[in-house]
């Protein structure tokens, strides 16, 4: 398993996977340390994950720079990434003990309630976009119910998944109750079928999903999938068109494109088609592609070099099928895997660009005239992540949002992040189950009935 930096081309750090006895002995030492960890008071387990949160702050400058290096991010936001950890962390050392306390149910019974209970060693398999943050966003709400956890990370970003390692163990948590498995993607299915292993959640591609979800299934293992995305906006006639181009290009251009709720496809009113679209190509030609660690930079690489031939192989297809490119759309010079910002217009059913999740800054433009039209393009995709509207009509934004576009999260004049306090996930084969906020910490835990008469 290599770590390469993308920008550089150097090898980082070749690791050695861990044998099946190495992966077997370490689940059963976070089995074992899940027995006294569950039986810790919340405010325990607070203490400890605070403790996380602050080591994360006093070494975001360090941890951002293993992001930068393994992956590519831009530096500005690879600590931002780690303050959101942080975030996270001192979210769920607040709230988790409300979000799982006991709930009384009236019944003829003298007592009943609903008790919220851990389950065990719960498998994360997680991506290289967001190394940390994908992880930080299980591992809190894991630990805080109760849960110890197990990471299988990408294989570009061991350093990372080491790292988050260290992390939790210099925060004071009892021993192995969160361990990294260096291991490739053909032994997750072993791992699942760990008899000490409860449940999986993935973050990934959906055929990453197919097949861990396939796993879980004949395993009989609850599971949370979050998957890829191809995430419309909705520009109405009546949108602010300067706002919308900003926050649709910012979007598009987060993470150098390689997010799951970046926007994708733009779906714009007639009226206003010319002016979002000649405002959005201006602000997509004005960001800068270079060095990562250089603060002017506005996308870094893509992570890795084949990541970057499959993206423009999809750009390519889409134009030789009739899509015309109104910028970018071609690979740079040199030996760094830069794409630049490229933007797709008459694009039609058939063709990559419509169909596939475009995982880099690459932007499709679409024209409506009636909004029952808006809706089925928007909805014309296997996928269900995020979605978005601009108009200053909040109530139609709304109804929009609510009633017609097929997604796990709507945004009205923004544009879709994750937050501790709301729930995240998808539909269709973006996946199911839900990440974040109350209903996140409680997709691991034992819905435990208890009466007394
Ligand atoms: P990926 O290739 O699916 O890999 C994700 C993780 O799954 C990695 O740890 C990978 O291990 C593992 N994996 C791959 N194939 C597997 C299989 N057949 N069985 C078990 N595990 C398998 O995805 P990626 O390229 O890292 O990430 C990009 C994708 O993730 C995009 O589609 C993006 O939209 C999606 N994503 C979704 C969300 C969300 O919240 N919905 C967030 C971020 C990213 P190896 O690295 O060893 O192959």
């Amino acid at each position: 398993m290599q770590s390469i930096n993308p920008f550089t081309g150097q090898v980082i750090c070749d690791y050695s996977e861990y044998s099946s006895t190495e992966v077997e002995k370490i689940i059963a030492k976070v089995d074992q340390a899940f027995h006294s960890w569950k039986l810790t008071s919340f405010e325990q387990r607070a203490v400890f994950m605070k403790n996380l949160q602050a080591r994360l702050l006093v070494k975001k400058e360090e941890l951002a720079g293993i992001i930068v290096s393994e992956m590519g991010k831009v530096k500005r936001e690879a600590i931002g990434e780690i303050e959101k950890c942080a975030s996270v962390c001192g979210f769920y050392a607040e709230n988790a003990q409300y979000f799982l306390k006991n709930e009384p149910i009236k019944t003829e019974a003298s007592e009943s309630y609903i008790s919220y209970q851990p389950i065990g060693t719960v498998l994360a398999v997680m991506p290289w976009n967001f190394p940390f943050w994908q992880i930080f966003r299980f591992l809190a709400p894991a630990l805080m119910a109760g849960n110890s956890g197990v990471l299988k990370h990408a294989s570009n970003v061991s350093g990372c998944a080491l790292a988050i390692e260290q992390l939790v163990c210099e925060s004071g948590f009892p021993e192995n109750v969160f361990r990294t498995l260096l291991i490739g993607s053909k032994e997750v299915k072993s791992v699942i079928e760990n008899p000490l292993i409860k449940a999986v959640t993935l973050t990934g591609s959906t055929p990453a999903g197919r097949s861990v979800a396939s796993a879980a299934g004949a395993a009989l293992k609850r599971s949370v999938l979050e998957l890829g995305g191809s995430d419309p906006y909705l520009i109405l006639e009546d949108a602010d068109i300067e706002t919308a181009a900003r926050l649709c290009v910012t979007s598009r251009l987060l993470n150098a494109g390689q997010s799951c709720i970046g926007a994708k496809r733009f779906i714009i009113a007639d009226q206003v088609y010319d002016s979002f679209k000649a405002e959005f190509v201006r602000l997509m030609s004005a960001a800068k592609f270079g060095d990562p660690l250089d603060l002017e930079t506005s996308i870094g690489p893509l992570a890795r070099v084949d990541l970057r031939e499959e993206l423009h192989l999809q750009v390519e297809k889409s134009r030789e099928m009739g899509a015309t490119i109104l910028l970018g759309g071609f690979i740079p010079e040199g030996n760094v895997p830069f794409y630049p910002p490229t933007v797709l217009e008459n694009v039609v059913p058939g063709m990559p660009a419509y169909h596939e999740e475009l995982f880099g800054p690459v932007a499709v433009l679409f024209k409506f005239k009636t909004e029952e039209e808006a809706i089925r393009i928007a909805n014309d995709t296997v996928f269900g992540l995020g979605a978005g509207v601009y108009t200053s009509d909040i109530e139609n934004g709304k109804l929009l949002a609510e009633k017609g576009l097929e997604a796990g999260c709507v945004f009205v004049n923004d544009f879709v992040k994750s937050d501790p306090r709301l729930p995240f996930g998808g539909i269709k084969e973006s996946g199911y189950g839900r990440e974040l906020s109350m209903i996140g910490i409680r997709e691991f835990v034992n819905v435990k009935t208890i009466v007394v008469k």
